[in-house]
């Protein structure tokens, strides 16, 4: 797989080509937490984006749980997700995330609802205020406590 992309890579540069945006992503783990710099030294003067990210364990994310039986992260969690972005599935659902746990919140479809009103929709509104309140509403606890930072 490096190799291909480093093929790409080698494409654009022969095209002399600002497209396609190239990004790589490292999963921080365990396994790897020391590797981070490295990483980054390995990418920063080939691709446009480095990305790191937290493993999310998702062998029960079929099971959401009641807030009360999750704890809040220890650590000054907070996820930008729903104030940059929102998904739109392929057959037009709309979604908070693109994380798993973002599908069991639909706000509704693009048929029926444009993305302003799904944007400003008390469900996006209530999730956010629930990231910045620290309160975090269901959806996000359960996703977080799948997630490798706890
Ligand atoms: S479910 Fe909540 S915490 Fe998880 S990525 Fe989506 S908005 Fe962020």
């Amino acid at each position: 797989m490096e190799g291909n992309l480093n093929r790409l890579l080698e494409l654009k540069k022969w095209r002399n080509s600002v497209l396609p945006i190239v990004r790589v992503s490292y999963v921080m783990q365990e396994e790897n937490k020391y590797e981070q710099e490295e990483f980054f030294e390995k990418w920063k003067d080939k691709v446009d984006i480095i990305d790191y990210q937290c493993l999310i364990d998702y062998k029960d994310w079929n099971v959401l749980k009641e807030p009360e039986e999750l704890p809040l992260p220890e650590i000054d969690f907070q996820c930008l997700n729903p104030f940059r972005e929102i998904l739109i599935n392929y057959n037009g659902d709309i979604f908070p995330c693109c994380n798993n746990y973002g599908y069991y919140m639909p706000i509704g479809n693009i048929m029926e609802i444009d993305l302003v009103q799904a944007w400003n929709s008390d469900k996006m509104k209530g999730l956010r205020n629930s990231i910045l309140n620290k309160s975090l509403c269901k959806v996000c606890r359960n996703c977080v406590a799948h997630n490798s930072i706890q």
